[in-house]
């Protein structure tokens, strides 16, 4: 028997009991003619006692760190304790030991703060996740995946596997391609999730799925974006956005409460997109905080349902607001106070490229009602007080006000609402708020592909009431550059996306289930009856055959696990995760591959292209 028991469970009661230990050397301390040894393993750490008896043996096998090792002796008191440890009481008293494998030095210390860079514990990966703290991550991963497993269980979800190697029908991102040696010339696509799958198993009748499950986007890496990432996959047929809403609140408060012992009792709030948008600047709004925008002025095809602000400003000939496309503020509790060199700050802040603004505008509201701004010479005190009432600010707080063109703008200023949070701490990790939003636009246009998508994906149904307006109408597809001129812009998805902390961490929709209205939908986006029946005929068949109304959700899986581990990075949440490259320097792939294999899969590389 290797071990009787892990480095991680004697204590006090266990004294004289005889054990055998294995684990690696984390430690080894020298003192005077006798040798201190920690032990780790996945359970914890056990200081070795080395008596002077061993010395001979140790001088012939010396220890270092990472050597795996097994000892046999007894559990002994410490005479002196280590209360930071749940094994501190004890020690084990050595009476022989075995070295089963020695080690190499290891690059960086296998140490909570441990000297190794990004890139060197990508490198060595398998070392770096012996470190507690990533440890730690792994089973934080595997507590949430449980978690969901046995909500889903209890409710009747089917865990049901899809295949991994299918069709390519890039909508969104780029697929992966596999290139298949058996049918020559022709490739196989790596799932960018289960979603057709999904829905077919509603046709089958297996009325609620589910599937912790990998996906593959090839897309430009971001920040903190892996190519392969899980999905807690859902779907159920029979429900309309209200079950599903109901059964996922289930879902995540569920996690709450194994994970982190959080009673999440209260209501989650539910916004429309629109809402998010004019009064946060973005589709995923941080709600810990209470700061709105106020909307002063902004471009009529923006967001047809809100009414201009701009009598405030206007007519002060002041040419920044003037001339802006879009002006917005928000009011900043407490800081009336700011010294010119904070605001200057800010406005320095404002400009960085990231942000892109040419400039910031504030308004003081004093504390004694007074007002002091960056524009007095155009606004008098009436106006500022009016702006001031429209912004919703309060003696003592500091209004800050961007102008510029729509989109940069809305974002800057949304981006600056998150920067003022994070410096006045109303961003705390262990505060938890969750929010649905809902009411997508059906479609939206990519600049770069300079046409019209799904915004969510082409799959998913217009609002119950704007079904008949999508299957009446003929879609014609002009080269719209602006918003309104695609005929079915106003179409709003029956889509919605849970947010927590200003996170998306999942997102689905009530799906098209009729082959007509799904065939408008692939025609608006441009595709013709041919296309349609080579990317998607299987399911346009499928729905021929007695298609339940459907609908269901995805839960970016790491993204949940980091934001539940208070981690900004989903990296430290996946065991062997990718760089920002897209590569895996520990394995070194992707690679080159052999001139056999490409002569098996009959594909002529020319590397000069
Ligand atoms: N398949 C969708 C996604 O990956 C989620 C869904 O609609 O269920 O975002």
């Amino acid at each position: 028997m290797y071990r009787t028991h892990t480095c991680g469970e004697l204590r006090l009661t266990d004294v004289k009991t005889t054990v055998t230990l294995a684990g690696w050397v984390q430690t080894v301390r020298k003192f005077g003619s006798i040798t201190f040894v920690d032990l780790r393993d996945r359970y914890g750490i056990t200081q070795l006692l080395f008596s002077e008896a061993l010395n001979g043996e140790l001088d012939a096998n010396p220890l270092g760190r990472e050597f795996v090792l097994q000892v046999n002796g007894s559990v002994n008191e410490r005479s002196s304790k280590n209360a930071n440890i749940p094994t501190g009481d004890i020690e084990i008293n050595v009476v022989s030991f075995k070295i089963l494998n020695k080690s190499a030095v290891p690059p960086f210390s296998i140490q909570d703060d441990t000297d190794g860079g990004d890139e060197l514990r990508m490198k060595y990966r398998f070392l770096d996740l012996r470190r507690n703290i990533v440890k730690k991550n792994l089973e934080l991963r595997y507590a949430v995946g449980r978690s969901a497993r046995n909500y889903l269980h209890e409710n009747n979800f089917l865990d049901i596997e899809t295949p991994f190697l299918i069709k390519s029908t890039p909508e969104g991102a780029r697929d992966f391609v596999v290139p298949s040696r058996m049918n020559s010339g022709q490739f196989y696509a790596l799932p960018q999730s289960p979603q057709t799958f999904k829905q077919l198993l509603m046709v089958s009748g297996y009325d609620r799925y589910y599937q912790i499950v990998k996906c593959f986007r090839d897309e430009d890496l971001r920040a903190d974006r892996q190519p392969e990432f899980t999905q807690i996959d859902c779907e159920m047929c029979f429900v309309e956005q209200e079950d599903i809403l109901q059964t996922f609140e289930g879902l995540v408060k569920r996690i709450f409460k194994d994970v982190k012992n959080i009673d999440y009792s209260e209501t989650i709030q539910r916004m429309t997109w629109e809402e998010a948008m004019w009064n946060y600047g973005n589709d995923k709004p941080d709600i810990r905080f209470d700061i709105a925008i106020c909307n002063l002025k902004f471009p009529s095809h923006t967001f047809p349902t809100k009414e201009n602000q701009s009598a405030l400003i206007d007519g002060a000939s002041f040419g920044v607001f003037d001339d802006a496309e879009t002006v917005v503020a928000i009011a900043i509790p407490g800081c009336s106070e700011y010294t010119r060199k904070q605001t200057d700050e800010l406005t320095e802040w404002v400009k960085r490229p990231q942000i892109g603004m040419k400039g910031l505008v504030f308004i003081k509201c004093n504390a004694d009602g007074t007002f002091k701004s960056s524009v007095d010479k155009f606004y008098n005190e009436e106006k500022l007080k009016a702006i001031a009432t429209a912004a919703n600010a309060k003696a003592g707080d500091l209004i800050l006000i961007l102008a510029g063109a729509e989109e940069r703008t809305r974002k800057a200023i949304s981006d600056l609402r998150m920067y003022m949070a994070d410096k006045l701490g109303l961003r705390k990790p262990t505060d938890f708020k969750l929010l649905w939003v809902l009411d997508f636009p059906l479609f939206e246009y990519d600049e770069e592909g300079n046409r019209w998508v799904a915004r969510h994906h082409p799959f998913t149904s217009p609002k119950p009431t704007q079904i008949a307006e999508m299957i009446n109408n003929n879609p014609v597809i002009e080269n719209a550059a602006e918003y309104l001129k695609h005929p079915y812009a106003n179409i709003k998805a029956n889509a919605y996306d849970m947010v927590l902390n200003g996170n998306e961490i999942g997102g689905g929709s009530i799906r098209i289930f009729q082959r007509e209205l799904q065939e408008k939908m692939f025609a608006a986006l441009g595709m013709d009856a041919a296309e349609q029946q080579h990317k998607f005929g299987f399911l346009l068949g499928a729905f021929e055959y007695g298609a339940p109304p459907h609908g269901g959700i995805a839960f970016g899986f790491d993204r949940l696990c980091s934001i539940l581990g208070g981690s900004e990075s989903i990296r430290d949440f996946i065991a062997f995760p990718k760089n920002n490259s897209g590569r895996d320097v520990m394995i070194d792939a992707p690679s080159t591959i052999d001139a056999k294999q490409f002569e098996e899969l009959q594909i002529k590389l020319d590397l000069k292209a």
